[in-house]
């Protein structure tokens, strides 16, 4: 039961704005940016997180974003960062997956967040550990869609105020066999209270517009929901072919030979070339994004501030950063 645990009052709900209401009370003139962290490994990835928390907290980031991974001690670092960055005090969205959890632990997860205020929950399915491209295995006792997620939360005594987004995938899910199957799971996640989605990386803003197109004709009242667009702007060939390989997705051909041609068969040497075509790719992307209407733009930092700080900085959205410019802007 997502009810409050004694002691925990003075945490509960501690004043988190909910994310989907961040997309509607924007500046005129201004479309919010928000980024997304992952849970630290170490000591060093602990201080770079917490240097980008403080960066994106002084350019005014609308919201930040935790990630979930597999793993009892990853699992237990969500938590522990989701909280430090509510009380900043950041918006902030916390990932659930069902990896691993039966339907028990969920509710105990569901009732720790409410217990610390964190109210904004990113509701996930999560890829099979180990291999991510694997077949689903699913938990003994445990749920197998992101949309019974959402049911879990909304029958939850205690969890009414709970501020639901999913995930989107404008080329559609890699194991959804067609576009048309992709958006109707989309569709039941939004029409099982989930108030907005968030979607994967991708490099062709037509594919956003298409998949907003999609869910809007199949649904006017659910579909229509923001559809908040997942960034990434890309530093490095290497990890950008990993982490598309991980979504079951690939680099389009024509960026990637772009990119090779920056990285000119030496990546490391290389490294400003491939930076700027990333950082170039990612502003005009965004550039076309606020135009089309765009309700946030989400940065998936891998906990590294400045490319995302240089994409807005191109926007007009944030001081300068760079060697050039021989200083921080920001602390
Ligand atoms: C913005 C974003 C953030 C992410 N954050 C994380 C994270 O923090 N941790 C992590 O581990 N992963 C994360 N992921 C990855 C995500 O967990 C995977 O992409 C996963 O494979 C799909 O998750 P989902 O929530 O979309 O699943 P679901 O919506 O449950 O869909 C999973 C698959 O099942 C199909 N499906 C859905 N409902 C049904 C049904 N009723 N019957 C038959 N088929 C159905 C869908 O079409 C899809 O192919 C993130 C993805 C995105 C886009």
């Amino acid at each position: 039961m997502c009810q409050e645990s004694p002691g925990a009052t003075t945490h509960r709900r501690s004043h988190q704005i909910a994310v989907s209401d961040t997309l509607t009370f924007t500046t005129p003139g201004r479309v919010p940016f928000s980024v997304e962290f992952m849970p630290p490994r170490d000591d060093a990835a602990e201080t770079r997180l917490w240097n980008a928390a403080e960066a994106f907290h002084d350019l005014g980031a609308s919201f930040v974003s935790v990630t979930y991974g597999a793993g009892g001690s990853s699992r237990r670092r969500t938590l522990r960062v989701a909280r430090q960055l509510a009380r900043k005090p950041l918006t902030t969205l916390v990932h659930l997956t069902l990896v691993d959890h039966t339907r028990d632990e969920l509710r105990a997860i569901l009732r720790d967040f409410a217990d610390q205020g964190l109210t904004n929950l990113l509701a996930l399915r999560g890829d099979p550990p180990g291999d991510p491209l694997g077949d689903w295995v699913p938990t003994d006792g445990g749920l197998n869609y992101a949309s019974e997620l959402i049911d879990l939360v909304r029958s939850e005594p205690g969890c009414e105020d709970f501020d639901i987004g999913v995930a989107s995938f404008p080329e559609g899910h890699h194991r959804a066999r067609d576009l048309e199957e992709d958006t109707r799971h989309t569709l039941a996640k939004l029409r099982a209270g989930a108030r907005y989605s968030i979607t994967q990386m991708f490099f062709d803003v037509d594919h956003y517009l298409r998949l907003r197109d999609r869910l809007a004709a199949a649904d006017p009242e659910h579909g229509a929901k923001p559809v908040i667009p997942g960034l990434i702007p890309i530093t490095s060939l290497r990890s950008v072919r990993r982490q598309m390989e991980l979504a079951g997705a690939a680099l389009p051909a024509e960026l990637e030979r772009r990119l090779l041609r920056a990285a000119a068969g030496d990546e490391e040497a290389n490294r400003p070339a491939v930076r700027e075509v990333g950082i170039e790719l990612t502003t005009t992307m965004a550039e076309r994004l606020i135009a089309e209407g765009a309700p946030d733009l989400h940065f998936m930092t891998m906990n590294h501030p400045r490319a995302t700080q240089e994409v807005l900085h191109n926007l007009g959205m944030a001081p300068a950063w760079g060697p050039q410019w021989g200083q921080d802007a920001v602390r």
